[in-house]
């Protein structure tokens, strides 16, 4: 098995240093790009480094931000502008892999492993992207180079701004058995408290249990941590993550002709989606229903959130919201289906629902 070479790649502290770029008296000075702290309701998109000095940070409310800080300068954001800088990032990496998986705006994953222009190393690699992103749009990046996703993820973020961080095959399981188990991925608070409280707080601790033992403690997920603590991560960079989008359906065997048999389809077809998304780490923002008639009319009706959702209720709660929508009463179904889309980390939500936050 050949060993890969992956990049992440992450702007620093992007839309507040696109609007320093652009907007010269921004520079050297602590804004915020996000919601106005008048009225209720905005929240920092992002804080330059200079507002981060203030213990400013993304998603807090725009208002404690000015409470920390009474020079801060609030800046609407420009979804236009930092979409531009965006695909010229992309157009950077694209003259050293056509294997690029963009995870927001300002953040990507590439496989190098295939060096296309015989550069020789993936650090130096990364050092050229860096620098190409410093000189041809005066931003800098910073970049975590090693053998998988999560390492490298991990990596770019341990000496920002403009860091370049490697980890090196034989150092990735020393490296995974020290990192404190906030930092691995899908561990929210709730988990990471869960964790501690049962003595487990670092790689290390975790890699003293079974896979069994795992999955019984944390459900599908445990598969994850066993291996990644061994450093093993075999998620490959997919460059059409971002269109995708993630379902499961049934057909049935027999028409379904009672709203009660419709629900209790649609719950199990929700376990089936929770559970993939769950297995990729995917939060969607748009649940689709899909009806197939008996009489092979087929129609699909969908609902949107502004927060990504991806837990079994709410996506079984939206489907059966949407069924009832299409007035299932003299129906006769044989198939259902339920689809999660509008996936991203941080992607800026759709224009009609910027208004509220912004
Ligand atoms: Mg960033």
């Amino acid at each position: 098995m050949t060993v890969r070479k992956i990049i992440h790649v992450d702007m620093d502290a992007f839309y507040a240093s696109v609007e320093q770029r652009d907007f010269p008296e921004y520079r050297g000075k602590p804004i915020v790009v996000g919601g106005s702290p008048e009225g209720r309701g905005g929240v920092v998109a992002t804080a330059s480094y200079e507002a981060r000095k203030y213990g400013i940070r993304s998603a807090m409310p725009s208002k404690r931000a000015q409470q920390l800080c009474a020079d801060l300068i609030f800046v609407r954001p420009r979804f236009a502008a930092y979409k531009e800088v965006s695909q010229q990032v992309r157009d950077i990496f694209r003259r050293y892999t056509d294997l690029i998986e963009p995870l927001s705006l300002d953040e990507a994953y590439l496989d190098v492993t295939e060096d296309k222009r015989h550069i020789g190393s993936a650090i130096a690699i990364a050092r050229e992207i860096k620098q190409a992103i410093r000189d041809e749009l005066q931003l800098t990046a910073s970049a975590g180079v090693s053998v998988n996703k999560f390492v490298a993820k991990i990596a770019s973020d341990m000496q920002k701004p403009d860091g370049l961080t490697f980890i090196a095959p034989e150092q990735v399981e020393g490296f995974m058995e020290k990192l404190p188990v906030e930092k691995f991925f899908g561990v929210g608070k709730v988990t990471a408290e869960k964790m501690k409280r049962m003595g487990l707080h670092t790689g290390a601790d975790l890699k003293k249990l079974s896979e069994n033992n795992l999955v019984q403690l944390f459900g599908k997920t445990g598969h994850f941590y066993y291996n990644i603590v061994r450093g093993i991560d075999r998620r490959e960079v997919q460059p059409h993550r971002e269109t995708k989008s993630l379902g499961a359906e049934d057909t049935f065997a027999y028409d379904l002709t009672t709203v009660e048999e419709m629900n209790t389809e649609l719950d199990k077809i929700a376990l089936t989606v929770a559970g993939r998304l769950e297995k990729y780490q995917l939060k969607g923002r748009t649940v689709t229903l899909k009806i197939k008639y008996s009489d092979f009319r087929q129609i699909t009706r969908n609902q949107s959130f502004f927060h990504p959702i991806g837990d079994l209720a709410t996506i079984a709660a939206t489907a059966k919201q949407l069924l009832l929508k299409t007035d299932p009463v003299d129906v006769k179904i044989r198939l259902l289906g339920i689809t999660l889309s509008n996936f991203g980390d941080e992607a800026p939500p759709p224009p009609s629902q910027q208004l509220s936050l912004f």
